[in-house]
């Protein structure tokens, strides 16, 4: 008998967005069959997967997911901390939950940063408007409100320009604790995307450059231009000592921004995704191997394939409407992601990426994909 590709076949997956899909498709290949749990009956992973129909707190269901997989991960942070128990009382669950509180709860998140001595923004806690007040008297205008827990791509939070409007902003995010962060001048911003193996291993994928409008994730880069080797070394350590920290396996990204330029360049952390992340989402077409992949590799006990680039990529996510007929067709080089999902204002549906051998190429490949696509 040959020996089986992969010592899993069977994985479980919490959460049936696009990233269970790609998740799901990047070990097809290894002859693995993943099944998710999503409360949707029409999630985009149910194409390529089987799928449990049930909420990520019904106790029945998690159980089928896990009596029914070697494995199980996650594909969002705020899988709740019972979900995973009860997968862990019936099989192992990658990476560790201990990380999800954290993702959760951008306090933590900050404590969790400086404990590692990884450096941050100014940031308080907030609890309520006294709080805010006092905190915008020590850090100044403009700062951030962010919510401590269920913000992201930019929701629940709001900038404040004048330290008058706080109890207006309280109010804005819900009068819900928050964090409230003082406003970084940064060039740019950045992730790194790692994945950990279950002996240790560690794959870093190259920094990589984010464009963000409206708080959502337009544009990614990779590798990102102009790195020094001082940045590349802050990120890696950061990445490394995460992942060590809760001794972690699978895919984490850490995203940065970058405050200055050339050799005196520095990142301070802005969050965790304790998961695959749209900033890695280059590395299907563009790297050795995927984030999809390893994370899967991690998860089922293999060891980690090369987190190398193969060239210059960009990634290009489409949110809100279809591309019009036939753009797409008209740029062959283009390598398309359709999530299945109904456009929607502001509703991540699909992603492309384009990969060029150097980054003069790549520009004009972009030029030409943000003419044709409109
Ligand atoms: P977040 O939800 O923390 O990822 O924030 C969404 C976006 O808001 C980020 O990608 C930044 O563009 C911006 N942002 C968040 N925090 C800060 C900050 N402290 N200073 C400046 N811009 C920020």
């Amino acid at each position: 008998m040959s020996q089986p590709l992969a010592p899993v076949e069977r994985v479980g997956i919490i959460g049936g967005g696009q990233l269970a899909q790609m998740l799901a498709l990047s070990v097809q290949p290894l002859g693995v069959r993943c099944t998710v749990l999503d409360p949707n009956d029409s999630c985009c992973a149910n194409n390529v997967c089987e799928q449990i129909v049930g909420e990520y707190d019904d106790p029945d269901a998690l159980r089928r997911l896990a009596d029914c997989s070697e494995v199980v991960t996650y594909e969002f942070e705020n899988v709740p901390a019972t979900a995973a128990e009860i997968i862990r009382a019936i099989c192992p669950i990658h990476p560790n939950p201990d990380a999800l509180g954290y993702a959760q709860d951008r306090h933590l998140e900050r404590g969790m940063f400086s404990e590692l001595g990884i450096a941050i923004p100014n940031y308080r806690a907030i609890d309520d408007v006294e709080s805010l007040q006092s905190a915008l008297s020590e850090l100044g205008t403009p700062a951030i409100l962010k919510a401590r827990t269920l913000g992201y791509d930019g929701k629940g939070q709001v900038l404040i320009n004048d330290a008058g409007n706080a109890a207006e902003a309280f109010e804005t995010i819900g009068s819900v604790p928050a964090i409230l962060d003082q406003f970084v001048e940064f060039a740019r911003e950045l992730s790194i995307v790692a994945t950990r193996s279950v002996v240790g291993d560690i794959a870093c994928y190259p920094l990589t450059e984010n464009v963000h409008r409206g708080g959502i994730l337009r544009v990614s880069k990779a590798p990102a231009r102009k790195v020094s080797d001082r940045l590349t070394e802050q990120a890696h350590h950061a990445a490394r000592q995460i992942l060590e920290r809760f001794d972690y396996v699978g895919t984490l990204a850490v995203e940065f921004f970058q405050i200055g330029s050339g050799d005196d360049a520095t990142l301070v952390a802005n969050e965790i995704a304790p998961r695959v992340h749209n900033t890695g989402h280059w590395t299907i077409e563009g790297a050795q191997t995927s984030q999809f992949e390893n994370h899967m590799r991690a998860v089922m006990g293999m060891k980690l394939g090369s987190a190398e680039p193969i060239g210059c990529s960009a990634m290009v996510n489409i949110i809100g409407d279809e591309p019009r007929p036939g753009a797409l067709e008209s740029m062959p080089e283009a390598y398309v992601h359709m999530y299945g999902k109904a456009p929607r204002a502001g509703r991540k549906i699909g992603h492309v990426t384009l990969n060029a051998p150097s980054e003069g190429e790549l520009d004009a490949l972009l030029e030409r994909f943000t003419r044709v696509i409109g």
